[in-house]
């Protein structure tokens, strides 16, 4: 019978998966460090949300042979720990792209919209007062400037061109004909932010996208433009967006993630209303979350089984296992 811990609250029809397979789980999601390290020593698999797994409470794992993200981020697992001790980290990758781009179409809209203006005015028995309501706009014809092409980035330009909006793509790490292909053109990246109505940040936190949105980029905005990060906090420089934001440098931002999580209640940020907020939740719709709990328990089933089921492309770490 394998042996697999789950850490974190995931979906039920992930647990039925497991145990319709002859597995028994260790649910560790509320265990201390101690109890954690203890209690992971021999189980075959792990399956975790967000909580952080090092080197310290992995290393007495000796039958440990994949960690399976519920998401498609892994900055909470020691990766060099895996790779050393040969053990596979996989991914949910096909879960979740539909429900990030839905929510930055939501906050594009949200925002050019002016709903929250249209939605007090009514509640407030100001209908008539309609005309009190500034300019607000459409993504017809605008022009989308997508950073980073890959699973979410690729969802939300299906949705953008279904708006006959014009989408440019700067992702200078993938062949130019795959953004031809799905209908798009490609773009340096100053030139996209000159020509941009709406920016949506889909590219990972590294050396070289940390701050990549900072004053001067904000500079070369248009005034009338829209930035949604639902990627990582800390891609845009926080600072300087309030700074954007307050001076009129940009029109309206959208925010899932933040340089720290949570934030600080003080954030300077939640003074403005020409930004609109998310608790990093824009990957947690209820399907969506049946999806990373099915995904995840199947990455574990079929790589333990040597499936032939496995989606490769989920293994992160394949070249070095
Ligand atoms: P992905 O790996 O499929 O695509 C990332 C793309 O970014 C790749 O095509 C890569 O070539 C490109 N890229 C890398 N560095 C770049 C750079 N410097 N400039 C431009 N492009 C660059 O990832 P994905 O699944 O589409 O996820 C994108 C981001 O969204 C990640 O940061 C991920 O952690 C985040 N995410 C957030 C949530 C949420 O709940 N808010 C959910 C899922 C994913």
């Amino acid at each position: 019978m394998k042996k697999i811990a789950i850490i974190g609250d995931i979906h039920p029809d992930g647990h039925n998966l497991l145990l319709n397979n002859n597995c028994e789980i260790l649910d560790l999601t509320n265990s201390s460090k101690e109890e954690l390290t203890e209690k992971i020593k021999n189980v075959d698999a792990i399956a975790i949300r967000t909580g952080k797994l090092g080197k310290d409470v992995l290393k007495d794992c000796n039958d440990l042979k994949i960690i399976s993200r519920h998401g498609v981020g892994y900055d909470n697992i020691d990766l060099d720990f895996l790779n050393n001790n040969k053990i596979a980290l996989s991914i949910t990758g096909t879960a979740n792209a539909v429900s990030v781009s839905e929510h930055v179409m939501t906050m594009f809209l949200y925002l050019c919209k002016l709903i929250e203006k249209s939605n007090k005015l009514v509640r407030e028995g100001n209908f008539i007062k309609k005309k009190t309501i500034p300019n607000f706009f459409e993504l017809y014809q605008k022009n989308i400037l997508i950073l980073g092409f890959g699973r979410i980035g690729k969802s939300l330009a299906k949705k953008c061109l279904g708006f006959d909006s014009n989408v440019y793509v700067y992702d200078p790490y993938i062949d130019k004909s795959i953004i031809k292909n799905a209908n798009c053109k490609d773009i340096d990246f100053i030139d996209g932010l000159k020509i941009a109505d709406f920016v949506s940040i889909h590219m990972p936190l590294n050396d070289k996208t940390k701050n990549i949105i900072s004053k001067n980029e904000f500079l070369v905005m248009k005034k009338s433009s829209i930035i949604v990060n639902t990627a990582r906090g800390g891609i845009i420089n926080e600072r300087d967006l309030f700074w954007a934001l307050n001076n009129k440098e940009i029109y309206g931002a959208g925010i899932d993630v933040y340089e720290k999580e949570p934030p600080d209640i003080n954030n300077d940020l939640f003074k403005l209303d020409n930004i609109i907020f998310s608790p990093h939740n824009a990957a947690l719709t209820l399907e969506c979350r049946k999806r990373m709990a099915i995904e995840s328990c199947e990455n574990i089933l079929y790589f333990l089984d040597k499936d032939k089921k496995l989606n490769i492309n989920n293994i992160v770490n394949k070249k070095n296992i």
